[in-house]
């Protein structure tokens, strides 16, 4: 079946940084996501979870996130941009092509509302957009046991070794 965006979409990220800040969100983090936070921070795995990560229950199983700070700022948001911006997890990497954003043409431009990159800029090709698909697919966010302890996280095995 033919895609709705089979023509592509426009998008160019303005840097505005509304969705890294002011609202409480979350940045569900991969394996992936860890080991590349750990080689840009230079932190070992002890260090990032307790400084920048947070478990979220989510009824069905728990997830890591990144930590937020009092006014709703991703912990890892400074100086007018992200801190991390060549290394930010892959759910950031690949907004706004994601499954939901790209759902139906409405469900797109209800984000626009919250994107002002969004329709901008370079049309984004099919394949550019189904390689950020692929992307989120071939990282997904952890899933952890409900009520686990961020001390009682094995690093070997959440990083796949
Ligand atoms: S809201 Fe859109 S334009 Fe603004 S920083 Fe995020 S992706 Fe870029
Ligand atoms: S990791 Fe970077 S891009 Fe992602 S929400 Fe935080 S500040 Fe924004």
């Amino acid at each position: 079946m033919k895609q709705w965006y089979a023509d592509g979409l426009s998008f160019e990220c303005e840097r505005c940084s509304a969705c890294c800040r002011h609202e409480p969100g979350y940045v569900f983090l991969s394996s992936r996501d860890i080991r590349d936070l750990m080689e840009a921070l230079a932190l070992d795995f002890r260090s990032l979870l307790r400084n920048y990560c947070r478990i979220v229950d989510l009824g069905s199983h728990a997830a890591l996130s990144l930590r937020e700070t009092k006014n709703f700022d991703c912990i890892l948001w400074g100086q007018g941009a992200c801190t991390v911006y060549a290394h930010r997890p892959v759910q950031c990497r690949t907004y706004p092509f994601w499954t939901q954003v790209l759902a139906t043409e409405a469900a797109w431009k209800t984000e626009s509302a919250s994107c002002p990159g969004i329709g901008k800029g370079r049309k984004r090709s099919l394949s550019e957009i189904e390689s950020r698909l692929a992307e989120r697919r071939e990282s997904p966010a952890l899933k952890l046991e409900r009520g686990v302890r961020m001390e009682d996280l094995d690093e070997d095995s959440l990083l796949g070794r």
